[in-house]
């Protein structure tokens, strides 16, 4: 049937009236509902191994379009909506954003779905269905508050499968009920799924802010991802969520492979499990336990599971590697707590250095140690990040176990991350070299023919300035904020973490507002463009989001900076703004402290849109770095080495790093000082702003005073050469073209051919 008469006979179903008589929300459900199905009745790829990627984050975005595309209906659609008089990009805006993410990990699972589905690879993602996802964030006298963010309507992407397995924890069980997100491959007609399991009986949300009652495990382990975990009940919330994803995880792996009649001794040879970051790390001592019950011995059971699990590190931020209390699991999921000793018992024969064991001195149970022994490959997620976590953070592990180590660094879905969120340069990189970049980025770098191509450069800056007047419109639109478009637009859209350094950022924002004072006016208009949420229960980071939105303020009103600086942020940041922003980027900031940004993959997605980097020699900035060459990159600041030695050795706090030498540098002093200025203190919370202040001065934990004074540099550098527009359109030019590099096809290939070996 054709595609007109499918949506006539859905609207009809549904609403009894023909598509030009729905509101643009009917037409989205209608959409909705014909795309899924066609998403659903796609067969999965066939293959020998199956890959299940587990991950407590799944960023999806929106999916109407994505899924269009990969159908190959995304022009059909967009042209039979035009019949209508009516806009695809109207419709989309319906659809409801699943926050199921925080930020880079969660999306870099999403692209992994996205790619693995148009590689033709079987493999599923495994994870939980939370109600209310993170939190939306919205802003109040310049301040972070955060509610529940509720995005499943009576219609969504979810796909009930009737499916259920009885969780057992402490004291009492838990039905999981699975549903399914189709995820279809955009080169082929299979589509993989995306299983998502929730409560039977989740309670809706009676509550007014995030809070709720953290024992109502029953009807509240699915409503928020990361609760809370600032008390016991919160972190024991966690391992709640984890064991339940897991377990059941685990229960579904072994039925399918039963089902597709092989024997529980053979797992290893039929599936592969990723683990993304240590959330869903109790699959190991699960699968053996349920191995176990199935008959195997426990060599057997752990022989399979070590040939089946592989691990990958996000990060060397020591709090971000979970430690769990053993009497957390002994309460949660009790019939785990001998197989974890066990491993622990076996893993200290073998190993009696205690850097490396599962259980340390104080019952706590270091996750990352049980997968690093226990899993067959662990992969950091750029090349710095892993010569990181082989020469310093894991060296103990790497000593024993060399073969398992391997780096993947971290790509984006240009489907998504270039063709759907900027088709004016899609069609420019189609004019000049064709499609066939869409199969294989890295033709990408057939662009590099244009350099010197006049026509095409100007081409390239039209499109820029044509997404950045689109943004400008959105902004107004939604959040009332007044922009000039033909100012330098610079982006930094992340979550709110100190090591990110959006502080040092403030601090450019700062130094540009009293130069401005003073008299010396800046060469042309810069725009510093924010978006960034913050954990609820971290302190430092919602002060830093308070002073950001006091300087947004300050700077709006005055008459005499106004004309030349701006600062906006966003609110609610996510997938939806960052398709927005990206686009329209002229400088992406990546500015994170050298050793602590583990890859990054924003600054992936800005690069592939045409922006150029003002970053650290941090995470894949260094790849970036080496391929693009040093005249079409700004790298300022101290060195990994440098700084991982800064850490190491001194008093009082065990660093060898005192703030307080760099805040004494005649060019910084004034720009810390101003935090405190009474300008700001008129606008913000005079305790929230001392208290950041101080921290800045006497802590200032990720170093933003060691590099201040080279970033303001750096960027004033950046700006000046943002005048030779030419010049900086071959920048633009040379940074698309390389970004092939960074697809997350190339990603999961290497994945595949090195750690999953699926077919
Ligand atoms: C890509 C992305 C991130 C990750 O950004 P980084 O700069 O790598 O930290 C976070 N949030 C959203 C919504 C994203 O799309």
């Amino acid at each position: 049937m054709q595609l007109k008469e499918q949506l006539f006979q859905t609207t009809q179903v549904r609403f009894g009236c023909a598509p030009d008589q729905c509101d643009d929300h009917q037409l989205y459900e209608a959409l909705l509902i014909l795309t899924r199905q066609l998403a659903q009745d796609r067969p999965a790829p066939s293959g020998g191994r199956k890959l299940y990627y587990f991950s407590a984050e799944f960023l999806m975005g929106k999916l109407l379009s994505n899924n269009l595309l990969a159908l190959g209906l995304h022009d059909e659609v967009r042209a039979l909506l035009a019949d209508l008089g009516r806009d695809l990009g109207v419709i989309e805006s319906m659809e409801p954003e699943p926050a199921l993410g925080n930020g880079g990990l969660g999306r870099l699972a999403a692209c992994f779905l996205d790619s693995i589905a148009a590689l033709g690879l079987p493999g599923d993602g495994v994870g939980l269905n939370y109600h209310y996802g993170l939190f939306r964030q919205k802003f109040d006298h310049n301040r972070q508050t955060e509610v529940p963010d509720p995005w499943m309507e009576a219609d969504s992407w979810l796909i009930p499968t009737g499916c259920t397995f009885d969780v057992p924890f402490g004291g009492f069980d838990l039905k999981a009920v699975l549903y399914d997100i189709a995820i279809p491959g955009a080169n082929n007609q299979c589509a993989n799924r995306l299983h998502l399991f929730d409560v039977a009986e989740p309670a809706s949300a009676p509550w007014v802010g995030i809070d709720f009652d953290k024992g109502d495990i029953a009807h509240r382990l699915t409503s928020f991802l990361y609760p809370d975990d600032s008390d016991d009940a919160g972190r024991l919330l966690r391992v709640y969520q984890q064991y339940f994803m897991v377990s059941a995880g685990a229960q579904l792996i072994l039925s399918e492979l039963e089902s597709r009649g092989y024997a529980p001794d053979t797992l290893a040879d039929h599936v592969v499990i990723q683990i993304n970051d240590t959330h869903p790390s109790m699959v190991i001592p699960e699968l053996i336990r349920l191995l176990t019950a199935k008959g195997l011995s426990f060599d057997a059971a752990l022989d399979q599971v070590r040939r089946t699990c592989a691990y990958t590190n996000h990060t060397i931020l020591a709090e971000a590697l979970e430690k769990w209390p053993l009497s957390f699991i002994e309460k949660v999921a009790p019939q785990l707590v001998p197989v974890i000793q066990e491993l622990d018992r076996r893993m200290k024969e073998a190993h009696p250095d205690p850097r490396v064991a599962i259980i340390d001195g104080q019952d706590r149970v270091h996750m990352a140690h049980m997968d690093i022994h226990c899993g067959f490959s662990v992969n950091g997620v750029a090349a710095l990040h892993t010569e990181i976590l082989k020469n310093s953070e894991l060296k103990p592990f790497y000593d024993i176990y060399p073969e398992k180590f391997n780096n993947k660094t971290n790509g984006v879905t240009l489907r998504r991350w270039l063709e759907a969120c900027d088709p004016q340069l899609t069609a420019l990189i189609d004019d000049c070299i064709g499609a066939g970049w869409r199969q294989d980025a890295r033709k990408l770098e057939k662009l590099l023919d244009f350099q010197e191509d006049e026509a095409v450069l100007d081409r390239l800056l039209e499109v820029k300035q044509h997404n950045k007047n689109q943004l400008c419109r959105v902004l107004w639109a939604v959040q009332h904020i007044e922009l000039d478009p033909q100012s330098v637009f610079d982006i930094q859209v992340k979550r709110l973490h100190e090591y990110k350094r959006q502080q040092m950022n403030a601090l450019y924002i700062i130094h540009k507002y009293l130069e401005i004072k003073g008299g010396k006016l800046p060469e042309r208009p810069v725009t510093v463009l924010f978006g960034a949420k913050a954990a609820p229960a971290y302190v430092m980071a919602k002060r830093i989001i308070h002073l950001i939105l006091c300087l947004q303020k300050l700077i709006k009103q005055d008459p005499q900076v106004r004309p030349w600086l701006r600062v906006a942020m966003v609110e609610n940041y996510n997938v939806t703004w960052a398709a927005r922003l990206i686009p329209a980027c002229d400088i992406s900031e990546q500015i994170s402290l050298a050793s602590k940004e583990a890859s990054g993959t924003g600054n992936m997605k800005f690069m592939a849109n045409g922006a150029v980097t003002l970053g650290t020699l941090d995470g894949a900035n260094v790849e970036i770095a080496q391929l693009v060459g040093e005249e079409n990159i700004y790298t300022f600041g101290q060195h990994s080495d440098t700084v991982i030695g800064l850490y190491q050795g001194g008093e009082p706090d065990g660093r060898a790093y005192r703030p307080l030498d760099y805040y004494h540098r005649p060019a910084v002093e004034g720009l810390v000082d101003f935090i405190v200025s009474p300008e700001l203190l008129a606008i913000g919370d005079p305790a929230e702003l001392s208290a950041l202040w101080r921290d800045m001065k006497y802590k200032d934990w990720f170093m933003a005073l060691l590099d201040v004074e080279d970033y303001i540099a750096a960027k004033e550098r950046c700006l000046k050469d943002y005048g030779d527009r030419r010049a900086w359109a071959k920048k633009m030019l040379v940074n698309i073209a390389k970004s092939g590099y960074f697809s997350s096809d190339r990603t999961i290939e290497q994945y595949n051919k090195d750690i999953w070996k699926l077919k």
